[in-house]
């Protein structure tokens, strides 16, 4: 394992990196953005080294992924003897134990005790695809409900369902049809305020569901539990329960999208369980797997056993090395408790984030749950979160931007991060902010 400790032996991003960035612009479409240039050749737990060998500190997992930490002992041990017996044989075709196993696990940890199946893919936004086909099928009807800041993936029925333009949608189109938008109940930015939030989004969603897209013509609504790429936003108290009531009342199915909460990063298994909802279908990818490529979606029986034999699955979905993987990483997730984790990574977390509030005006709002944390300065469009990403990986500490307005900044570091770093982490945000704010 890698000594975990932050070491800076050379300016940030250092000279070997400089020259793999001049690499990657020659040869990789500038499409792909690096949010950092720091190359990286080794990590584990909280410590990410990079090609100079500087040792960065490391809150953002790569976008919530490697929760179980980079090479995760028993991840590696899995792909290891995975990779040995075998690679590939297309579940579709010859299947295998693993997949199987994915889906049992699946079926079990997600919400609510009805019997469910599961089906595997590579991305989140492959999982969100099959879900939205899997919730047509079933009811035959074509409508889906999508929210404001919502982030879905980035294929052509994703981007649809993706509300922020720039830079997911940005003449990328035309979309998929068929998909509606509804206002999110975000309290810090509702404008009549937050004690009202939750009753006048809930009203804005039934209105224009009702009247605009009729509720006869509705599939299901698709919603992050807590929206990801959006900025981290929590709906406010009692939102989501109403939404998912409304749905069950008219067999209106409901998908929680939990590719970036789910998996222990908010303190639970899946954050449905902080807003006491049960999603008819449940996407998951990200930190299923501890690296690897994998995702999936389960759901009730009767749903997800509607489709006809073949109409899911794909070359690669639940390929054998990432399904080992995922066994692996949900065993340590539960083994050292990791959702125990992701509530004592808040409760260090959180202080320091409010304190932060109250010593600078321009931070508006503090908010998430467990391991996925955020701040959103008072301005929309504001530099400031960038600067502060800017100056904390100066640094040594990788974090992220997120938020309609780009002015999130947030937090998602790996769950097994030991106590010291996280804090020497929280102090390299102290100081960023008394340079930047
Ligand atoms: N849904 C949510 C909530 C996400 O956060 C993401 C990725 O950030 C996706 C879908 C898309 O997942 P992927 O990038 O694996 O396609």
């Amino acid at each position: 394992m890698t000594e975990q400790r932050r070491v800076l032996r050379t300016e940030i991003p250092g000279p070997r990196s400089r020259e793999l960035q001049a690499r990657k612009t020659a040869a990789v479409a500038s499409g792909v953005g690096t949010t950092l240039p720091v190359y990286i050749e080794r990590a584990s737990g909280g410590i990410a080294v990079d090609a100079d060998g500087n040792q960065l500190i490391d809150f953002g997992s790569g976008i919530a992924v490697t929760s179980v930490g980079n090479s995760a002992p028993r991840v590696v041990e899995a792909v290891h003897k995975q990779v040995e017996d075998f690679t590939h044989t297309c579940f579709m075709i010859t299947p295998y134990e693993e997949y199987v196993a994915v889906a049992e696990r699946l079926n079990e940890l997600t919400p609510g005790s009805h019997e469910k199946r599961s089906a595997l893919f590579n991305s989140g936004a492959e999982a969100v695809e099959n879900a939205v086909k899997i919730a047509r099928h079933h009811t035959g009807r074509q409508a889906i409900v999508a929210f404001d800041h919502a982030y879905h993936g980035r294929t052509n029925l994703t981007m649809a369902l993706t509300a922020k333009n720039m830079p997911y949608k940005h003449r990328f189109g035309p979309f998929a049809g068929e998909i509606h938008r509804v206002p999110m109940a975000y309290p810090y930015r509702w404008p009549g305020g937050p004690d009202v939030c939750a009753d006048q989004a809930y009203a804005a969603f039934t209105q224009s569901v009702e009247t605009q897209v009729g509720v006869d013509n509705v599939a299901a609504v698709i919603v992050e539990p807590i929206q990801g790429e959006g900025g981290f936003i929590v709906p406010a108290p009692g939102f989501l329960k109403r939404v998912a009531d409304w749905c069950a009342e008219r067999d209106v199915l409901l998908i929680a999208d939990e590719i970036q909460t789910g998996f222990c990063r908010t303190g639970d298994w899946f954050a449905s369980t902080h807003e006491g909802i049960v999603p008819d279908l449940i996407t998951t990818a990200k930190g299923i797997a501890g690296g690897l490529p994998l995702a999936a979606v389960t759901g009730r029986v009767e749903i997800m056993d509607s489709v006809h034999v073949g109409g899911l699955g794909g070359t690669y979905g639940g390929n054998p090395i990432a399904c080992a993987a995922a066994l692996a990483a949900i065993e340590t997730m539960r083994a050292d408790d990791l959702c125990a984790a992701a509530q004592r990574i808040e409760a260090t977390m959180r202080p320091r984030l409010e304190a932060l509030a109250a010593k600078y005006e321009a931070i508006g709002d503090v908010r998430g749950r467990g391991a996925m944390l955020a701040v959103e300065f008072a301005e929309r469009g504001s530099a400031q979160a960038a600067a502060m990403a800017a100056a904390c990986h100066k640094a040594g500490l990788i974090v992220l931007t997120a938020g309609t307005f780009g002015n999130v900044l947030r937090f998602l570091p790996p769950l097994v991060i030991g106590a010291d770093l996280l804090t020497e982490g929280l102090d390299i945000l102290d100081a960023a902010a008394g340079e930047v704010l």
